[in-house]
């Protein structure tokens, strides 16, 4: 267990940096193991995780952890955290001034962590992390080395959820992070945008 993280995590509980903290009814710092190979990073805490101080429990982390499943991987063999650790009010987007004030807090966590891989979750996550210049709808499940650390822009499930087409694409998406789990060096993201035939059958009926 890193102690600074925990640290880390105990600031954010009480943080009171932006407007967000006033209307909180718990910060959410994230949660996974301290030494974690993959984090995932969403846009901010729903109102499930507002109560629960956990993130993605509700509908979003229900398909999360699907997800991670099609590649056999555990809820509990990643870490996952928000750009804000403090559910913006009615579930609006959070503001550039919030997301600032709070990205300190992912930046120490992305550095004692030390994954290989940063997947971000929807747009949002994935300027905060890669720069205003990538999107969702232009970069998802196309990797991008910065330093020590890949990065992996994807939709957000929770915009996946509802919608067929993207959730076959976020389902593909999780195959690449399968690749590059697997550290193949040919890694084809030009390749055709089809999951593999037996994840596609099995989880994409339960949720369509
Ligand atoms: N959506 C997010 O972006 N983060 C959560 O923690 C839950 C839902
Ligand atoms: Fe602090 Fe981040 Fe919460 Fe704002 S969102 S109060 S910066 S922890």
């Amino acid at each position: 267990m890193s102690s600074e993280l925990q640290l880390i995590h105990s600031e954010i509980l009480e943080c009171t940096k932006c407007e967000l903290h006033k209307s909180r009814t718990k910060a959410v710092p994230g949660e996974g193991p301290y030494d974690a190979r993959i984090m995932f990073v969403g846009e901010g805490p729903g109102q499930n995780e507002d109560e629960q101080g956990r993130p993605f429990v509700g509908a979003a982390g229900k398909f999360l952890t699907e997800l991670l499943e099609s590649i056999g991987l555990k809820r509990s063999d990643v870490f996952i955290t928000n750009i804000v650790k403090c559910r913006p009010p009615n579930n609006r987007a959070p503001r550039k001034s919030e997301i600032e004030a709070c990205n300190p807090y992912l930046q120490s966590q992305i550095r004692l962590i030390n994954p290989r891989i940063v997947c971000a979750l929807g747009t949002p996550a994935i300027t905060t992390l890669m720069g205003d210049e990538y999107s969702a709808s232009r970069f998802h499940g196309k990797p991008l080395k910065k330093g020590k650390v890949t990065f992996l822009p994807m939709y957000h499930p929770a915009a996946a959820l509802y919608d067929a087409s993207l959730k076959e694409t976020i389902f593909h998406d999780f195959q690449i992070l399968k690749q590059l789990l697997e550290n193949r060096e040919t890694l084809n993201t030009n390749a055709p945008k089809v999951a593999e035939p037996g994840v596609k059958k099995q989880t994409l009926e339960k949720w369509v």
